[in-house]
């Protein structure tokens, strides 16, 4: 698809390239500084945060491992279903880790919350939330995000990682998604 058919399919451009990696240094200066002394192991949520994950882990000043899961909640529609299914599962045994998630939205939070009481369940030492994106109004349950980078509206966004139907992940911005796409 040419670029002026892919402009056709958003309607707004939410957030940019450069103001997401403004924000991106600002998170990673934080966690610099934060887990200064402590191993730190990022696991990364497949495969929305694929994009996210690269550019924040390279921001980062200190060595971490990475890590990676794979979960589905939504399939091809926009809608979250609440319904998680492990698709592949960590590498990594987190008895003892330092983890910090790393997502790309969280929007009704179901996933999230599935994923910490997973992870807690594994023995972490300690377990947080890196999410570069956030809904407040699509909230089904209360997520305790340590770092966000930006709150958007309720509304249905892709790229940087965000897929429609597995499309619009290459895009730079974040951008809504066109009503007409998919309705
Ligand atoms: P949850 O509703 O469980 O918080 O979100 C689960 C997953 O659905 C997110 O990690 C993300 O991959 C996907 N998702 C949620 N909101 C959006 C959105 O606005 N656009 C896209 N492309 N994916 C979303
Ligand atoms: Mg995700
Ligand atoms: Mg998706």
């Amino acid at each position: 698809m040419r670029a002026a058919d892919i402009a056709d399919q958003l309607s707004t451009v939410l957030v940019t390239e450069e103001e997401i990696q403004k924000k991106l240094l600002e998170l990673a200066q934080r966690v610099d500084a934060e887990y200064e002394g402590k191993d730190l192991l990022l696991v990364g949520v497949l495969k929305g945060a694929v994009m996210v994950m690269a550019d924040f882990a390279r921001h980062l000043q200190r060595d971490i491992t990475m890590d990676w899961m794979a979960v589905s909640s939504y399939g091809a529609g926009t809608k979250s279903s609440g319904v998680v299914q492990i698709r592949k599962d960590l590498d990594t045994d987190l008895h003892g880790k330092h983890v910090l998630i790393v997502e790309d939205i969280i929007d009704s939070g179901l996933t999230l919350s599935w994923l910490l009481e997973n992870f807690q369940s594994r023995g972490a030492e300690s377990i947080e939330v890196l999410a570069l994106l956030r809904k407040p109004d699509a909230a089904k349950v209360v997520i305790d995000c340590r770092y966000v980078g930006f709150d958007i509206p309720n509304e249905f966004v892709v790229g940087y990682g965000l897929d429609y139907a597995e499309r619009f992940r290459n895009l730079r911005d974040v951008a809504v998604l066109a009503p007409h796409v998919y309705s």
